[in-house]
């Protein structure tokens, strides 16, 4: 796999800009996810503005499959979307709560850039994915319903108990 590293201190002033092809195995390292596709074109462009300040801009463009949520089957989705942030080394601790500035420290060398490309692909994901109405996986649909309905049966658990007999018959 590419090396997302970003060569913190040897980076030249100016701009520059890397390509990177994604493919599924970028997305199932450490922590797995659920895409078991993926054809992802990003770009990074780095501007080194000082000895300490950078400015990077992520373009992701491609698609991922991924479980639909309905009925389970892969389906596509497609994303075409950019990060910005700034970079700046200072102090001993990296800092990456705040909202436009990633501190880094001052001492470390590189900066490890995957995390960041696979978090802006995965955040395109919307919470609930499903095929377009009526392209789900027919067969599928059916059988997730014979799921439903058992587990409906077995909550229904009332029958037989002898205090519902005994309200039943009140009611009667
Ligand atoms: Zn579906």
């Amino acid at each position: 796999m590419a090396s997302f590293k970003l060569n913190l201190k040897t980076l030249p002033f100016g701009s520059q800009s890397v390509n990177y092809r994604l493919g599924a195995d970028f997305f199932s390292g450490d922590e797995p996810t659920e895409v078991s596709a993926a054809d992802v074109d990003v770009e990074i462009e780095v501007t080194r503005k000082s000895e300490r300040d950078y400015a990077l801009t992520l373009t992701c463009r491609g698609k991922l499959s991924i479980p639909c949520d309905r009925c389970l089957e892969p389906m596509e989705h497609t994303l075409d979307t950019t990060y910005q942030v700034n970079i700046r080394q200072e102090g001993e601790v990296l800092d990456d709560s705040r909202d436009t500035v990633l501190i880094v420290p001052e001492a470390w060398h590189e900066l490890d850039l995957a995390p960041m490309v696979r978090d802006t692909v995965l955040l395109t994901i919307p919470i609930m994915h499903t095929h377009a109405p009526g392209e789900c996986n027919p067969q599928m649909m059916e059988r997730l319903g014979e799921l439903e309905a058992d587990a409906h049966d077995d909550n229904d658990n009332t029958a037989g108990d002898p205090r519902w007999d005994a309200l039943r018959k009140l009611m009667e």
